[in-house]
Parts: C-alpha cells; sequence; structure tokens
C-alpha cells in the first residue's frame, strides 16, 4: 500500500479546500436567484468569491472543517485495521498542514488534542462490498451547521406548523420546521439530509448518510422524490436567506429516504449542512492504495470560477470602524449598516466566554470589538499565520454575552447568526452593536488579518484561544443595533408567518 498516504492526504486535502461540483452549481443558482444589491446577495458575493481563495491557497473553504467522517467500502480480505491506522495518519498530518482545524476535544477535560485526533475522532464507518477496490468518502460538518441537526418524534406540535402526524404530511412539516429553525445560524443557503423512521441513533446516521447523494440526483421511490422537489421549492420560498439575511435562497438540497421503524417510534431525523458543503471520495487500487478514481468531481476538468464581478465591490456607503470604539460611535450605527473594521480584533468563543465570567480578560476589552472565531492558524517561526478565520455560530455565547459587555466595556460583537434578547437588551443599555460577518468566508476574512499580533489563553487550544489580530477592510453588516432593533428576530418573524401560510395550503 505504498501509495495509500497520500491518496487519503488528497482526499482529505481537496475536500477541504475545493468545493464539489454538484455544490458548486446549487450555489452558482442560489447567487442567481437572490435580488442584487440585497444583505443576501453581498452574502453570496463574499461566499463565491471565497470558494474560489480557497482554491486558489488550497485553503480550507471553511475554518470549521468539522468531525472528519469518513464512509469506507473494502472488498473481503482488505486489513481495516490498517486501513484505520491510515486514516487516523492521514488526518493527523492534514492537520499539521493547516487543511483542518484541530477539533478533537476530550469532553471531560476539554483539552484539544491537537492533532484530531481523540476517543471517537474521526468516524470511520466501514463495510465491506464485493467489488475489486476500497471506496472513501469523506464528509467535512462543521460544528454550527452540526448543532441545527434536529429530530422529531412525531407526533408532535410544531411552530407555526401545528401538528404533524405520522404520515408524508407530517413528515413535510418536520421537515420545513427544521429548515426554518435554522435561520442563518447553519450558514444558509443549506442542505438537508432526512431519515424518515429508524431508531433515534441510527436515524441520525441515515439523514447524515443522505448527504452523500449529490445535490442533482433524484430519488429512486417516486413519493420521496415528489416530497424532496416540493420541499425544495416550498422552503425556498420560506425567505430566510443567505446567512438568515433575508433572500430567496435558503436551501441547495433536500435529500430523503426511510427505513423501518418500532410500532411505537416514528422519528423524522435532520442532518442540516451548510453552503460550505464539502463532500469527495475516492476509489483506491486495494493492493497499492492508489487512486483510481475520484467521485463527485472530474479532476481532469479546471475549476470553475465562482466569484461574479469584482466578488464583492465596496460602495463607499460603508462605515469605518477603528477600535478603540465608543458608546456615541455605536449608538450612531443601525441595522443594515455595512462597516468594514481597520484596526485590532480579538477573538473569543465557547472557553473565553466561561473565562470571563469568573476572571478578568488578559487584554483590555474597554471599547474593544470581539469576534467569535475559532480560527486555523500555523506558526511558521516565531510568527503565526492566519490560515482560516470566518465567524462562528454566536449564540452560544447567549448566556455571556450581555454579562461581558456590561463589565468589560465591548462595543462590537462579531459573529454570524445572531443573539438573543439578553445580548440585545445589553447592546441597547450600554451602546454597542452586533456586526453579522459571513458565516464560512474563512479565505475571505483571513486576507483581511494583516498580523497576528499576539495569543493569549493558549491552554485552551487553538480554536478557542484568544488571538489579538490586526485587520483591514474587515467587512461585516450591522444586524443588532443599539436601539432596540434585530434583524435575525425581524426575519425569524416575517420567515414564520410565511411558515404558517404553508400549513395551511
Ligand atoms: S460554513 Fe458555517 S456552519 Fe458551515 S462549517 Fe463553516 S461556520 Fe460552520
Amino acid at each position: 500500500m505504498e501509495f495509500l498516504a497520500a491518496s487519503l492526504l488528497e482526499l482529505i486535502t481537496q475536500t477541504s479546500t475545493n468545493l464539489p461540483p454538484d455544490v458548486r452549481e446549487a450555489m452558482g443558482l442560489a447567487a442567481n436567484v437572490e435580488t442584487p444589491g440585497t444583505q443576501s446577495a453581498q452574502a453570496l458575493d463574499i461566499i463565491l468569491s471565497n470558494v474560489d481563495m480557497a482554491v486558489d491557497d488550497e485553503a480550507p473553504i471553511c475554518q470549521d472543517t468539522g468531525m472528519p467522517t469518513f464512509f469506507v467500502h473494502t472488498p473481503v480480505g482488505v486489513n481495516q485495521i490498517r486501513l484505520r491506522k491510515a486514516i487516523q495518519e492521514a488526518v493527523a498530518e492534514a492537520t499539521r498542514r493547516g487543511k483542518l482545524r484541530p477539533n478533537s476535544v476530550d469532553s471531560i477535560t476539554g483539552r484539544n488534542s491537537g492533532n484530531n485526533l481523540g476517543d471517537e475522532t474521526p468516524v470511520i464507518h466501514f463495510e465491506q462490498w464485493e467489488e475489486d477496490g476500497i471506496e472513501v468518502k469523506l464528509i467535512l460538518k462543521g460544528g454550527g451547521c452540526e448543532n441545527k441537526n434536529i429530530q422529531y418524534s412525531v407526533p408532535c406540535t410544531l411552530d407555526h406548523l401545528g401538528r404533524a402526524d405520522r404520515n408524508l404530511e407530517g413528515v413535510r412539516k418536520c421537515i420545513l420546521h427544521s429548515v426554518w429553525q435554522a435561520q442563518g445560524q447553519g450558514c444558509a443557503p443549506g442542505a438537508v439530509g432526512v431519515c424518515i423512521g429508524s431508531d433515534r441513533a441510527h436515524g441520525y446516521e441515515l439523514a447524515k448518510r443522505q448527504l452523500l447523494r449529490t445535490l442533482d440526483d433524484v430519488n429512486p421511490s417516486p413519493e420521496l422524490a415528489k416530497l424532496e422537489s416540493e420541499i425544495m421549492e416550498e422552503a425556498n420560498r420560506l425567505g430566510v436567506g443567505a446567512m438568515g439575511f433575508g433572500g430567496k435562497a435558503s436551501l441547495i438540497g433536500c435529500k430523503i429516504t426511510a427505513a423501518n421503524r418500532l410500532p411505537a417510534s416514528f422519528f423524522v431525523s435532520v442532518a442540516y449542512d451548510c453552503w460550505a458543503f464539502r463532500r469527495l471520495g475516492v476509489r483506491l487500487d486495494a493492493g497499492n492504495g492508489a487512486i483510481t478514481e475520484w467521485l463527485y468531481r472530474d479532476p481532469s476538468r479546471p475549476i470553475e470560477r465562482m466569484a461574479r464581478g469584482e466578488g464583492f465591490p465596496l460602495t463607499g456607503r460603508e462605515v469605518i470602524l477603528t477600535p478603540p470604539l465608543t458608546e456615541a460611535q455605536m449608538r450612531e450605527l443601525k441595522v443594515g449598516d455595512m462597516v468594514l473594521i481597520n484596526g485590532d480584533l480579538f477573538t473569543g468563543r465557547d472557553n473565553v466566554h466561561a473565562y470571563l465570567m469568573k476572571n478578568a480578560p488578559p487584554v483590555n476589552l474597554n471599547g474593544a470589538a470581539l469576534y467569535h472565531c475559532g480560527p486555523v492558524m500555523l506558526k511558521e517561526g516565531d510568527q503565526w499565520r492566519v490560515k482560516a478565520a470566518g465567524p462562528t455560530t454566536s449564540i452560544r455565547e447567549e448566556p455571556y454575552q450581555a454579562d461581558v459587555i456590561k463589565r468589560y466595556g465591548v462595543r462590537a460583537v462579531i459573529g454570524k447568526g445572531g443573539m438573543g434578547p439578553r445580548t440585545l437588551a445589553a447592546l441597547q443599555e450600554f451602546g454597542a452593536v452586533y456586526l453579522n460577518g459571513i458565516g464560512g468566508a474563512a479565505q475571505y476574512y483571513a486576507r483581511t488579518m494583516e498580523e497576528v499580533k499576539g495569543v493569549h489563553l493558549m491552554e485552551f487550544g487553538i480554536p478557542e484561544a484568544m488571538w489579538h489580530i490586526r485587520v483591514r477592510n474587515f467587512a461585516a453588516i450591522v444586524t443588532m443595533d443599539a436601539h432596540g432593533n434585530s434583524l435575525h428576530a425581524d426575519v425569524e418573524k416575517s420567515t414564520g408567518a410565511v411558515l404558517s401560510a404553508l400549513q395551511k395550503a
């Protein structure tokens, strides 16, 4: 198996850095239906540019490279123990090269292993088959969209949709609800893999396996094909839009399977994947491990460019923010304003927020812009280099954010997906804003980062440490202001009204 290590490393690298053609096509269509000049259209422009940048630099499309999940078929006689070890070694090497973010955290101690290896990580599903070669498929699905997976036990009552019964109409309601509840937190426009039936654990696994289907395939079951197409049409009438900004493109794929269930149980399990839908595969020679065929992509075809025009054109109407920020500056901003940050940011996510509840910050946060971000960083000599650095889902910090703003004087919180009522009240009381970055645009944001000036709380691991970064032209949109306005609350309300109308349809 002299080529096995290189083949697996190439599979991981391509999956992390090169969006598959079917997803590119779906994202191109999504961008075409969006109304030019809207916030959703601006977000899609940044996303499309980001996809190109990732290929150009062979760098992660999104900084959250997720829980690497492998689906492997082997002929009878192939040593799966050796193959597992080779996959683990390739994952560690890809992490060392900055193609994967170190994402494996001990659930008891909180320690990040640093190489993506640990108990049950990466996830590897083996099956035997009667073909000659080995097939390895890989999905990289980040935490933001993973957190929006949802499982329904029907009959149940759903927001805006009423009762969901144990039939395909009930399933339809559950799937529409799953898209609605994700809003922008899973980096819409997304795709859903669905399993009707099975038990709780296997149902989720089968739902995730639906994401192995290409977005343009047609379900062999006429009933499920019809349901998939109905969901695509109806979900894209909801108005969630890219990043939950409100807009026409909310879903790029819906793939449904059914499995037998227990008489007492009826689960509808939904795996929500984001626009950064990273999934590729290879066939390997079972003798030497060389790649004999790529799945989902044709390496002989040139990679099409995604960006339209200049990518993200500046209009001159953007508000320039240069931290430290003042209360008066923040109170001038309103929902919908586009800002460009020049100067210093501090990153801080789950561990940092929990830490700040009991400890003073290691830096002065008065007037600061606090970025919810877990970057991919590589050390070159004495200097850290940003490899990928898009925003993470902010709502996780809702229990802490109001206190952090109040205690330490943070003036701008940057993340994605928006925050809740406690944070909104704190923004209003203390004079601060929430800025929504473009989720998954890790390369776009990495290019705005001119210098890593320092790092604190490194004991939390690279994604969770507090990074001090100097940025230029870091673009974001004010989606929660100091006047009590929240675009997220507005879009949730308006999309909820559409959902109610779909119930009656
Ligand atoms: S695009 Fe968004 S949801 Fe997807 S992995 Fe990246 S941050 Fe997470």
